[in-house]
């Protein structure tokens, strides 16, 4: 089996040369079914692995548009419509200077066992553009989503693909992307998630991600009989996932005590109680500020820039009982991951997608901590936005006590099925094969039932 694995890896690499990120979550996954596909060999007869690594199509654009001083831009499109085997696919768009085809192939790889493990009717998809909305106008942001929906919407549709946001992609720009899909299509319809809450969006969804993120932290603590009451944490980043971890902690009794973007981080040894977070919102979200800032404000805290120089993030090398990594991928190298389980951190939820290198985890794992991967932690973002798809059909719209409830009652069947499957094949406490196996499993007899496509 493990030449087969490692046979299945080199195919994977030679056939998608210079995506690292895609060759990263492939492996992570592959490693974790080989003992599925040595009790299943059925699955290798259909070549299920084979197939479920190719997207089932790929779409890639040039966007134009004009900026405010009347210069022509060009930004380049994507949506990867990777599984369709158990329902629509369903993933965000990423807006960031840093996106290419291997990042997004490796999100809407990622995307298609998440969106399984939710329980909802959501196949896997992933897009977005190399466009950096930061320090753009209103209206540069909504200049280019709409050149940028003048493609997609041809692609999309509320039976086929419905998107959502993801970095750089928040409230304003699912509202330009929707009105311009309105306009072309001359329909009303759930195509987009995260909409506004007066056009068709659901209450909780701009918490789902970071509450859902707290709620499975909360399931892994209560496997050890203990909450989050009194616990230091560390979450990263300040935006959508970060900020709704941080309220959701402090709501539970948690203290988070640090936020970063991508220039540096505070440390805030008080915690960011609800006041100090209504300051980082409006910071974020409205005055679209440096996160700096934030130690200018508040006494006590402090701010330390990233230093490139330096082979880890000192960010992960301060005393905690938690981390909730809800940044970007690869944010905890292994000398991070080291300094966490030094520092004496135990519970590891992570909010966005991927962010331990491969390294990382195995030192998660070898000290046998709570460590909840992306897949399964952050899949309340897409859930919730299942959700929202739901009553968008029924032309329902749900309380927010409703909604909060079935979210969290999602997060508590994920986590019940990735214990569950990590039993089943041999080992208790894995979340990373539990989530892995537990996503792929309805992934791969649904593509065995629906024959050779
Ligand atoms: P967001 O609102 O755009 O916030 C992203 C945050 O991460 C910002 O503080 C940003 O700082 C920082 N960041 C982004 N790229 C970075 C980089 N290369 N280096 C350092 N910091 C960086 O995005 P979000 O929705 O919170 O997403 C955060 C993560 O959660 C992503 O991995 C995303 O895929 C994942 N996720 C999101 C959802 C969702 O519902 N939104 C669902 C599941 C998973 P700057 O402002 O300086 O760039």
């Amino acid at each position: 089996m493990a030449d087969y694995v490692s046979d299945f890896m080199a195919m994977v690499k030679a056939k998608n040369p210079g995506e690292k990120e895609f060759h990263q979550a492939v492996e992570e996954v592959v490693k974790s079914l080989a003992i599925v596909l040595e009790k299943r060999p059925e699955y290798r007869r259909a070549k299920i692995l084979e197939r479920i690594v190719e997207p089932e199509r790929v779409v890639l654009f040039r966007v134009p548009w004009v900026d405010d001083r009347g210069q022509f831009q060009v930004n380049r499109g994507f949506r990867i419509e990777m599984n369709s085997a158990i329902g629509p696919y369903k993933g965000g768009l990423r807006f960031h200077p840093t996106v290419n085809l291997g990042i997004l192939k490796f999100l809407a790889f990622e995307q298609v066992f998440k969106n399984s493990l939710t329980t909802l009717p959501m196949g896997g998809g992933k897009g977005g553009s190399d466009f950096d909305p930061k320090g753009k106008s209103d209206l540069e942001v909504m200049k280019f989503c709409q050149s940028f929906m003048t493609e997609l919407f041809r692609h999309i549709g509320p039976d086929t693909d419905v998107p959502a946001g993801d970095i750089g992609v928040g409230g304003r720009e699912i509202g330009f992307l929707f009105g311009q899909y309105k306009r072309l299509r001359n329909e009303f319809t759930g195509v987009l998630t995260g909409k506004g809450l007066k056009w068709g969006g659901s209450l909780i969804r701009p918490e789902a991600t970071g509450y859902g993120s707290v709620y499975f932290a909360a399931e892994m603590l209560a496997t050890r009989k203990q909450t989050l009451e009194g616990k230091t944490c560390l979450v990263s980043g300040s935006g959508n996932v970060a900020q709704y971890t941080v309220e959701k902690l402090t709501q539970l009794g948690g203290k988070a005590v640090t936020l970063s973007d991508s220039s540096g981080y505070i440390y805030d040894p008080e915690g960011i109680d609800a006041k100090k977070l209504a300051y980082v919102m409006d910071l974020k979200n409205v005055r679209r500020g440096r996160i700096q800032e934030y130690a200018g404000q508040f006494k006590g805290a402090t701010y330390t820039a990233v230093d490139p120089k330096l082979d880890h993030n000192p960010m992960w090398n301060h005393k905690a009982d938690c981390a909730f990594p809800s940044a970007t991928q690869n944010e905890i190298n292994v000398k991070d991951a080291q300094n966490l389980v030094k520092n004496g951190v135990y519970v590891v939820s992570e909010g966005a997608n991927m962010p331990t290198t491969a390294e990382g985890v195995d030192v998660f794992l070898d000290a046998k901590i709570l460590y909840g991967p992306g897949k399964a932690a952050n899949a309340g973002g897409v859930a919730t936005s299942g959700l929202e798809m739901s009553q968008n059909s029924l032309r329902l719209r749900w309380t927010r006590e409703e909604v909060d409830g079935r979210l969290h009652q999602i997060m508590k069947d994920i986590h019940k099925t990735c214990v569950e499957a990590s039993e089943q094949f041999g080992t208790p406490g894995n979340y990373v094969n539990g989530a892995n196996i537990g996503g792929f499993l309805k992934v791969a007899d649904s593509m065995m039932d629906q024959g050779l496509v």
